[in-house]
């Protein structure tokens, strides 16, 4: 396990993901009844883009740092950029907040949090992170088991975010055996499931094994921010939302090519919809 999450928080990857997963918050909190989050790799929470990790790469200046500047935005990303801002002093970018944070935040009273982190120093960051909120809490375990552990959740009404670190050459089958497990046992979820873009065939592969495993209206919203390059790094990411479509699908449809313009870091960035499984 030597993923850490600090090197990349805030890139374009994290843009994607967490705009998507505010606007599906956002649609479950349209109705009164509570819902139950489950975040399988819930990572620290919170991340200083001031630290040694972030400035790195920078990755974050070619993405939330890019957003932020950009002016005027799609209304899809106005509940997302809130957000960062609101875990931020006025005017400036010093923290970046991850999928645990972002989800505490837009929780209501009656609503729960559930953020699995397997690394124990990770996960004993994101305790004291998810510390203010009574309503979150961390167990430091594997996510993939807590599906199996928790699901379906009493409120009978949720949100499942796999957000796995792609260390391991399996995770792809891992991953696709995961979600069509845990949608036979909580098939009125929404899940939200995030992959890399380095090679094109392994995430169609993933995208067609889901479909042909049963899992219904699925849909893959992609962002390229450079051409794919063959044998070379990760040029974009996705997000498959499961059971989202009806709250993603014309948010994205503005979002996406904003992304892809703004994200741009050579020719061939591109953001696409591609349905995966009908209703
Ligand atoms: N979801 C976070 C966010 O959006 O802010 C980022 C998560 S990061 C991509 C993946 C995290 O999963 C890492 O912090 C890693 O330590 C943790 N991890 C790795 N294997 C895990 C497992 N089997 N179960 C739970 N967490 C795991």
């Amino acid at each position: 396990m030597n993923y850490r999450h600090g090197y990349h928080a805030g890139n374009h990857a994290d843009v994607l993901k967490h705009a998507a997963l505010m606007l599906l918050l956002q649609h479950l909190k349209a109705k009164p009844k509570p819902f139950f989050v489950l975040d399988t790799h819930g990572g620290r929470g919170g991340y200083d883009l001031a630290s040694a990790e972030a400035l790195r790469a920078g990755e974050f200046r070619h993405g939330i740092a890019r957003l932020m500047a950009a002016g005027e935005v799609p209304a899809g990303l106005v509940p997302y950029l809130a957000a960062v801002r609101a875990a931020n002093p006025p005017g400036a970018l010093t923290l970046y907040p991850g999928s645990p944070l972002l989800i505490a935040g837009a929780l209501r009273p009656e609503d729960r949090l559930v953020a699995c982190e397997l690394h124990p120093g990770e996960s004993a960051a994101l305790a004291a992170a998810l510390r203010p909120w009574r309503r979150a809490r961390v167990e430091t375990r594997d996510g993939y088991g807590a599906l199996k552990g928790v699901l379906p959740p009493p409120e009978k009404r949720g949100l499942v975010l796999i957000d796995p670190p792609f260390e391991k050459p399996d995770e792809f089958e891992t991953l696709g055996r995961a979600l069509r497990e845990a949608w036979k046992r909580f098939p009125q979820g929404v899940y939200l499931v995030w992959y890399p873009l380095k090679d094109r065939a392994a995430a169609d592969a993933f995208l067609a094994g889901v479909a042909e495993g049963g899992v219904r209206d699925a849909t893959a919203y992609e962002l390229y921010v450079r051409a794919p390059v063959a044998g070379g790094g990760m040029t974009g990411s996705g997000v498959l939302a499961v059971n989202g479509a009806f709250a993603l699908d014309a948010a994205m449809a503005a979002l996406l090519p904003f992304l892809a313009r703004t994200l741009a870091q050579g020719p061939g960035a591109n953001g696409a919809a591609r349905r995966i499984a009908a209703e």
